[in-house]
């Protein structure tokens, strides 16, 4: 049995460029011959076919084990479920079994310089020319695309529509000629981001997803794969019992019974309740997913809340580790503390990444409270 998850760099997230030690291999080799990377897609495309109740039996046995997921990334949680529901019957043959194997690590194109929260403005252009599509122009904060076989990306096919009426999704090969990727440094030392540029990269016309200029209503439907992910990743079974409360035990108070410090304990204990809080909400949301519901815009509440507790939570492990998350590098720095120090960093992008969480709010007031403008 390995360790328990520590951190994002301790994850496979597939594909065909990155090397991981053999037992991550063969974990995946594993899991996946049994469709269990993606434990509820249909047999047909390589997955498990369990039905929402097992999928989560298994989850909470191999929590249980203290097994990892075998296979982690936006294939599984946002362009796998997306070609499931959108795409043609040649695209799920070709890219559904080979993410079920973690042979392919998908990246996101959707933001551009000028074209973040206001996606619907990019710039990037896409002309048809025979069987092809000519792309050009540039995405930033690609995650992963320096690592990455595959892109799933936003392109203008039609400049004289209205905004969101000209656009194209597409996937790419990043093997393509004319697709350059440039990584960016971050402040925990890391380089997860990337700028992509296209220069007269050929797309064939058979991979669009979708309509041709109907690309906005598909891009909206992976936003809300991608913002339930979100939300959901903050819920973790934890048959360990309450990190947070060991950790204040180790840094604040040894004793067995309470932690001493009333603030520590009150904030425990509202970070506890909040999380039970999004738990009840993900498993109503699940409900009504086997219902054959489609995320819609209530996955922007879980992508609000479930960013913010993270934060929270992140926050509050820095005020128990005090002087201890400090440390960066060098001798007698705890390589456990500067790992929590850089979640806490990363956990910033988390209201950014996947929509802000301003625009979650503008969302949730329009579109599911039905607010005025
Ligand atoms: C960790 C991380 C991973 C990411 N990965 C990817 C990826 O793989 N692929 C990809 O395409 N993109 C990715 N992004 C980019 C992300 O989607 C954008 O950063 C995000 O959509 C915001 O766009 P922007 O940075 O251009 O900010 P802007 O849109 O310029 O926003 C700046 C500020 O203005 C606020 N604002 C803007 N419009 C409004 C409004 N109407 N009402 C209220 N406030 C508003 C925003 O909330 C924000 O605070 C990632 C970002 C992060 C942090």
């Amino acid at each position: 049995m390995r360790e328990p998850l520590k951190s994002e760099n301790d994850l496979c997230w597939g594909g065909k460029k990155r090397e991981y030690p053999a037992d991550v291999k063969r974990w995946l080799q594993v899991m996946a011959e049994r469709g269990w990377t993606a434990p509820t897609w249909p047999e047909c495309y390589g997955g498990g076919g369990l039905s929402k109740a097992r999928a989560k039996v298994l989850a909470e046995e191999m929590a249980r084990l203290g097994l990892r997921p075998a296979l982690f990334g936006v294939a599984l949680t946002m362009i796998g479920p997306l070609l499931l529901q959108e795409g043609s019957e040649e695209q799920k043959r070709r890219h559904i079994p080979a993410i079920v194997r973690g042979e392919r690590l998908w990246c996101q194109g959707y933001s551009e310089p000028g074209a973040g929260s206001d996606l619907a403005s990019l710039q990037t252009g896409a002309v048809a020319d025979g069987d092809d599509f000519i792309l050009n122009g540039q995405k930033i904060w690609t995650s992963l695309a320096d690592k990455a076989d595959w892109m799933f990306l936003l392109a203008r096919t039609d400049p004289q529509a209205k905004k969101g009426e000209g656009i194209t999704f597409l996937l790419m090969d990043m093997e393509s000629a004319g697709v350059t990727v440039r990584p960016i440094k971050l402040i925990a030392g890391n380089s997860h981001f990337c700028e992509t540029f296209f220069t007269d990269v050929r797309v064939p016309r058979e991979n669009v997803v979708g309509r041709i200029n109907g690309g906005w209503s598909i891009a909206k439907a992976l936003l809300g794969f991608e913002r339930s992910a979100i939300g959901g990743m903050f819920k973790k079974e934890r048959p360990e019992g309450d990190p947070l409360v060991a950790l204040a035990r180790r840094y604040i108070d040894a004793s067995e019974k309470e932690i001493g410090d009333p603030m520590v304990r009150d904030r425990i204990t509202r970070i506890r309740m909040d999380q039970k809080r999004l738990e009840f909400t993900l498993a109503r949301t699940a409900e009504n997913a086997k219902a054959g519901h489609k995320p819609g815009p209530e996955s922007s509440i879980l992508k609000y809340y479930g960013s913010e507790l993270n934060m929270r939570r992140q926050e509050l492990i820095q005020s128990i580790l005090g002087p201890h998350a400090l440390g960066w590098s060098g001798e007698g720095v705890d390589p456990r503390e500067v790992r929590m120090t850089k979640e806490w960093l990363r956990s910033r992008g988390n209201s950014i990444e996947g929509g802000t969480s301003e625009i979650q709010l503008n969302i949730i007031a329009k579109r599911v409270l039905g607010l005025p403008e």
